[in-house]
Formats: C-alpha cells, sequence, structure tokens
C-alpha cells in the first residue's frame, strides 16, 4: 500500500478523534472516506464508538455496504448512509454521520437552520429535512438498508447537510478534513443559533456572505489551521 493510503487511513483515525473530542459523536456516530483507487468502496470503522477508533478497526465496503475485504468485525448498522451518499455524490470523498444534541431540535420543529456565524456558513442556505416516516412510516428511525439510504441521499440532493428527523443529521465534504470540520462547525452554528433565538430577532448571514465564508472555510489557511488544533486538542486532553 501507498504512504499516501496509509496516511488516508491514519486520517481518517484522527477524524474519529476529533469528533469524539468535540462532542460532535458520543457513543454513536461514524465517519467515511471513499476509496482512493476505487470510487465504488469506502473505508470505515467497525461498530465500535468514534473515540476509541484504531487503525485496525477500519474496514473496507463496496456501496452497497458489503464488507469486501474478508473482515469478521462487526459493521456499523448504519453504513448505508455513507454508501448510499457516496453512490449519489460522486465528488463528495467524506461523510460524518452523527446525533449532535444541539443539531436534533431543527430536525424535529421545522424551524430553519440557517448560517449565522462567519465559520458556520459552510452549513448553507438551505438545509433538507429528511423525515423516515414520510416513505417508511414506524421505524426505529435508522439508516438500515439500502433503500433507506437512497431515499436520504435523494433529499440531501446538492446540499452540504441534511437534518434526519428525530435522530441526527448527515454531513458530506470533498475530503476528511472538510466533512470533519463542516461537522464541527454545524454543531456550534446550531448551538449559537438556539442561543440567539432566545433574545430576538436574529440577522443571518446573507446568501452572498454565506458564499464568501464558505470559501474561506474550505481555503487550506483555514482548513489546515483548524485541523491542526482540533488534532492537537485531543492529544492534550488525552
Ligand atoms: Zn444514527
Amino acid at each position: 500500500m501507498s504512504t499516501n493510503f496509509d496516511e488516508l487511513l491514519d486520517e481518517l483515525v484522527v477524524a474519529n478523534h476529533i469528533l469524539a473530542n468535540e462532542k460532535v459523536v458520543d457513543s454513536f456516530g461514524h465517519i467515511s472516506v471513499r476509496h482512493p483507487d476505487n470510487p465504488n468502496h469506502f473505508f470505515i470503522s467497525c461498530s465500535r464508538s468514534p473515540e476509541i477508533v484504531t487503525r485496525d478497526d477500519i474496514m473496507e465496503f463496496d456501496l452497497e455496504g458489503n464488507s469486501v475485504d474478508g473482515s469478521t468485525l462487526r459493521p456499523y448498522g448504519e453504513r448505508f448512509i455513507h454508501g448510499a451518499i457516496l453512490e449519489s455524490r460522486p465528488e463528495i470523498h467524506s461523510v460524518v454521520h452523527n446525533h449532535s444534541l444541539s443539531v436534533i431540535p431543527f430536525g424535529v420543529t421545522g424551524t430553519p437552520l440557517q448560517p449565522i456565524i462567519h465559520t458556520g456558513a459552510v452549513i448553507g442556505q438551505n438545509i433538507p429535512i429528511w423525515d423516515i416516516y414520510d416513505k417508511f412510516g414506524d421505524t426505529d428511525l435508522l439508516v438500515r438498508n439500502m433503500e433507506h439510504g437512497r431515499d436520504l441521499a435523494k433529499n440531501l440532493g446538492q446540499s452540504t447537510v441534511i437534518l434526519m428527523r428525530g435522530h441526527g443529521c448527515s454531513v458530506v465534504g470533498s475530503h476528511i478534513k472538510g466533512a470533519t470540520l463542516a461537522a464541527v462547525y454545524l454543531q456550534i452554528s446550531a448551538s449559537v443559533q438556539l442561543q440567539s433565538m432566545q433574545l430576538g430577532d436574529i440577522r443571518y448571514l446573507t446568501p452572498g456572505e454565506t458564499e464568501h465564508c464558505t470559501e474561506l472555510f474550505y481555503s487550506d489557511l483555514a482548513m489546515d489551521r483548524v485541523w491542526e488544533n482540533l488534532a492537537a486538542r485531543v492529544t492534550r486532553e488525552s
């Protein structure tokens, strides 16, 4: 295996630890990355909490969620989120799924989650809400098969974030850092909006501001600086 390949999987492990340390994920939640040489495969941990994921836990799947590396580890039940989104969005290479408590209120009330701070502009102006009940009726709300996953991906469309009613959200990026940091700032943005709503009318970012701030967010300048700090924070706080 190439050095770049090794670095990619190491980065996936660090992303797991960052998401846990920032409380975006708890015992549940996960992050995937598309195989760099085979777009029809992706990597994700076995069914473990992100905080304790190691390189040995990483499994390889095809986009339908079938294990392809002969691993006997137990997979995440909701791996279909990742396969279906990667299937529908060729330009996306990493997907985060989490149950962030700051985000869930917006998915259950329909109150729009909107860009409110410059660092959170990345969430975008129109965030869809997927309600599993609409098509599948009473379920345990989990994305348990490709039918669920493809319906979620269809509702995500070209957005960066999708809220999942009574469950959590999924966030996409063109690379691991992008998806991870968008998930971190989605949670911060939702928290700021919840606090601001208690004080009065909110002046949100304009569509133009959202565009400019999103461009800055994905710049190497911002991305590398935040990643370096959050990765170091994992080490400092462990
Ligand atoms: Zn979930």
